[in-house]
């Protein structure tokens, strides 16, 4: 935006009163926009777009989690959900339409992929939930928030749709937007971003964008995990360990969060729980276990919450901090792993998957 407003012989300030206008006092009209020039304004209107993605539909859980599904310029939707808790208000922002990742419990992969979202797709997402939210009366009163352009959402979590690290330019444009002092003003704690495991671009990330970072684990060996999540192949635990440590750095300070999805009788043995526990002990971690949320046509089933609680309790007893996720909106498909916009997929993943299943049906 700044070169923008150069090119045009403008001040580089222009380009902050705009993020004002738009992010802080949410006008969406140039016309508005009153303390730019006439001319320059007719200008904006010519040369430049404002468009927000569309919410279709609104679904409201009994926990209070809120889930939107949101149109995109070309058709296609994506999914955003809003988790209130009693000290923040986190939203879970998609980072592509589909995924192309194939992790073999998650529903967005069966969906297979269409595209990258592009950085307003992104930040738009934060945008319209904040307004979402706002029209029905959710504030979030965040006494160490010191901004006066409070909104609901206080958190970020890249953790919707998608996989953030396989569109890195366009997640860290809308991650450095988010956090800038001109729109929403979000401290790096409050931005998380979850990866399966993209190694490389962990290494970029930790250069680009130091935000809170996320790995998807959910096994403590090459073995199960090649199995669970295929990206594992390219990317095998030690390697994927090691980015993990040089993110952290000398500091030492910023734990990482290890997701771990809790699968019955698959991944969630107090023989795994041990191997867990070994392979985090030199690390600053958080592991967060998942109780494993199903939908249609899916074989795998929940960890019992005996078997979670004893898992939790050897990574506990061995030191590693270990807290189990609270399920939200899950009667609204709105948990980890339900997310499903509507969309084309031109992997034909989707379609391959139904294939099969019809085939083993017939079998
Ligand atoms: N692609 C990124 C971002 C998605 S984050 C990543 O893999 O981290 C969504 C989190 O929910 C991930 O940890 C993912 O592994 C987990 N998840 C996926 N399907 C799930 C399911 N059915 N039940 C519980 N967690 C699931």
């Amino acid at each position: 935006m700044n070169q923008y407003f150069a090119d045009m012989g403008e001040k580089p300030f222009r380009s902050q009163q705009i993020l004002q206008w738009i992010y802080q006092r949410k006008v969406t009209d140039v016309d508005n926009m009153t303390n730019l020039s006439k001319a320059l304004r007719l200008r904006l209107k010519e040369t430049t777009n404002l468009a927000l993605p569309k919410v279709v539909n609104q679904q409201i859980s009994k926990d209070g989690t809120c889930k939107w599904l949101m149109q995109l310029s070309d058709g296609n939707s994506i999914e955003t959900v809003f988790i209130p808790e009693e000290d923040r208000g986190t939203l879970c922002v998609s980072s592509q339409v589909g995924c192309s990742l194939n992790c073999t419990f998650c529903a967005t992969a069966r969906q297979g992929f269409s595209r990258h979202l592009t950085v307003d797709e992104i930040i738009g997402q934060l945008w319209v939930a904040n307004d979402a939210l706002e029209a029905m009366g959710v504030a979030t009163a965040k006494p160490d928030v010191i901004s006066d352009h409070r909104r609901p959402v206080t958190n970020v979590v890249m953790m919707g749709m998608g996989e953030p690290l396989a569109n890195f330019d366009n997640v860290v444009a809308a991650m450095n937007l988010m956090m800038d002092d001109f729109t929403f003003g979000l401290s790096r704690r409050r931005v998380t971003l979850s990866t399966a495991g993209m190694v490389p671009a962990i290494d970029q990330l930790a250069e680009a964008c130091p935000v809170s970072l996320a790995v998807s684990l959910h096994a403590p060996n090459d073995a199960l995990r090649d199995q669970l999540v295929p990206l594992n192949k390219k990317y095998p635990i030690q390697t994927l360990m090691e980015a993990c440590r040089r993110f952290v750095g000398d500091s030492m300070r910023q734990r990482i969060t290890f997701e771990y999805v809790m699968l019955q009788e698959l991944n969630d043995t107090p023989s795994l729980a041990k191997e867990l526990a070994a392979l985090m002990a030199d690390m600053p971690a958080k592991v967060n276990l998942i109780p494993f949320n199903p939908f249609e046509g899916i074989d795998y089933r929940r960890s019992s919450k005996s078997r979670i609680d004893r898992f939790r309790d050897i990574l506990l007893s061995r030191n590693v901090f270990t807290v189990t996720r609270k399920t939200r909106g899950d009667d609204i498909d709105a948990a980890c792993g339900q997310l499903a916009g509507d969309f084309v997929d031109r992997t034909r993943r989707s379609e391959r998957m139904q294939r099969e299943s019809i085939r083993v049906s017939l079998s």
